[in-house]
């Protein structure tokens, strides 16, 4: 990071991502000061040849920034104290996204940023989005809040593509972000444990297209809606996508298709049809705004629909495990409360369903107006008997205990199922915690209990 050469830089959170950030500042001419509360990773650091010292008793005076190393918690309403510190003496407090930013600035300014955010489908755009760049023979450079921490990354230049996940804390600590093509793709009152008001929470999203080139903006919620008027007014470039609203300007989702809008006029600049791991309306919006992004770069339809074509997915996302004849196997283990089930559940016509684990606050009431597509649940763990008496007459369910169980009974009931394509989906609505480590685990375990049944034809890796 040679644009903090000869600057003195605070740094705090010494994990993995945040020795790579002190290293990455420290061979740009930066002089660190770096600490953590770990004592294990403070002895790391120093084996690594970085300067430490105890911020609580430095001298803050000198100091240019203060780097919050990625994966510490800026927890709301309450700053960490490394943060209360450098506020209080005036010192600026900045993230690795921010660091970045600063250098492909400095020292390649032409270098394509996509930086995308939004309260969900920001991994999956992400990597959809790196994944179309790469498959177009170009250098994608992915990181941020999937992948390796954006400091880490090979460092600017004008023939790489930099796509970068933020969360809103990220772009919290990244003031003078400014990617070529900025995405949100939605906004819900989720999170807001964390970020205090909706407004706020909106008002953080904001700046990151508010900073870029370009902004790609999902407009199917009214704050996602008003932040792209808003720009428009204020004279930026804004790009508006919807996943199932024909727009006059814009591009939009119809059924499968994707359709560009020019004042009115349509034309079908690609397509979804097949592509199993983009299945569902959710994803027709993560498409999109790759799709767009990928053009502001300087991609072609051509080489973009073919990359769409092959990706291959993100492993606990409505993952397609396996096949056996008219039934698919999906593993949607990431959805740990009801709303993260509903694309799921929307997605499938005729549903096997696993659900179940350590339950959150409502339940799955949430979920109601899908019952109607479930054949029957399969429920596991702690959430169990909550869980039965909401399904209660709607829907045929057993208690099955064990994910084991419960994907070997879906299996021999969905077989048997003569209606179709049938699906055994594990999308659980709950924490894994009672009977998992995490939602990963868990979803690994029904991977390899899909993999086990007999003649059962795997999918992807
Ligand atoms: P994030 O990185 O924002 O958490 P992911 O891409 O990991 O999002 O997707 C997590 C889950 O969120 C998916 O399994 C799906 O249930 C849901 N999801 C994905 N994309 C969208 C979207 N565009 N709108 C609403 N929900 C989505």
């Amino acid at each position: 990071a040679r644009s903090f050469a000869g600057r003195r830089v605070a740094l705090f959170g010494l994990g993995g991502s945040g020795i790579a950030t002190a290293r990455a500042l420290i061979e740009g001419g930066a002089e660190v000061l770096a600490w953590d509360d770990n004592p294990e990773s403070v002895a790391k650091a120093i084996a690594e040849g970085i300067g430490t010292g105890d911020l609580r008793q430095t001298d803050w005076g000198g100091f240019a920034s203060f780097v919050l190393s990625p994966g510490v918690p800026l927890t709301h309403p309450k700053p960490h104290w490394s943060v209360e510190l450098a506020r209080g003496a005036g010192v600026e407090v900045i993230g690795d996204i921010e660091l970045f930013a600063r250098e492909r600035t400095a020292s390649a300014p032409d270098a394509p940023f996509i930086a995308i955010t939004g309260t969900n489908g920001k991994s999956t755009t992400t990597a959809l989005t790196a994944h179309i760049i790469k498959a177009s023979g170009r250098d994608a450079q992915m990181g941020g809040n999937i992948g390796r921490a954006v400091m880490t990354l090979d460092p600017p230049r004008s023939d790489r593509n930099y796509v970068v996940e933020c969360s809103s804390y990220q772009i919290d600590l990244a003031p003078s972000i400014n990617p070529t093509a900025g995405v949100l793709l939605n906004l819900t009152p989720d999170h807001l444990d964390r970020h205090g008001t909706m407004q706020h929470y909106a008002s953080i999203k904001e700046r990151l297209v508010a900073g870029s080139e370009t902004a790609i903006i999902g407009i199917d919620d009214i704050y996602c809606a008003q932040i792209a008027d808003r720009l428009e007014k204020a004279g930026k470039d804004v790009v508006r996508i919807s996943k199932r609203l024909p727009l006059t300007d814009g591009y939009f989702a119809d059924g499968t298709d994707l359709m560009e809008a020019v004042h009115g006029r349509y034309s079908r600049i690609g397509f979804l049809e097949g592509i199993g791991s983009l299945r569902g309306q959710h994803n027709a919006q993560n498409a999109l705004a790759a799709v767009v992004a990928c053009l502001k770069v300087g991609l072609d339809l051509g080489e973009i629909q073919s990359g769409l074509e092959s990706f291959p997915g993100l492993a606990h996302r409505m993952e397609q495990v396996g096949r056996k004849d008219h039934v698919l196997f999906v593993n949607d283990s990431k959805a740990t409360n009801a709303d993260a089930s509903a694309p799921a559940l929307s997605s499938f016509p005729r549903i096997y369903w696993i659900a179940g684990g350590l339950p959150k606050e409502g339940g799955i009431e949430p979920l109601r107006s899908f019952f109607p597509r479930i054949a029957k649940a399969y429920l596991i763990g702690e959430a169990a008997p909550a869980f039965s008496a909401t399904l209660g007459e709607a829907v045929p369910y057993e208690i099955s205990g064990t994910l084991a169980a419960a994907v070997e009974h879906a299996a021999h009931d969905a077989a048997l199922d003569d209606a179709g394509e049938a699906v055994v989906l594990l999308s659980p609505a709950c924490a894994s915690f009672d009977q998992f480590k995490n939602f990963e685990v868990r979803g690994d375990a029904f991977r390899a209990a899909v993999a086990a049944i007999d003649k059962v034809k795997p999918i992807g890796g």
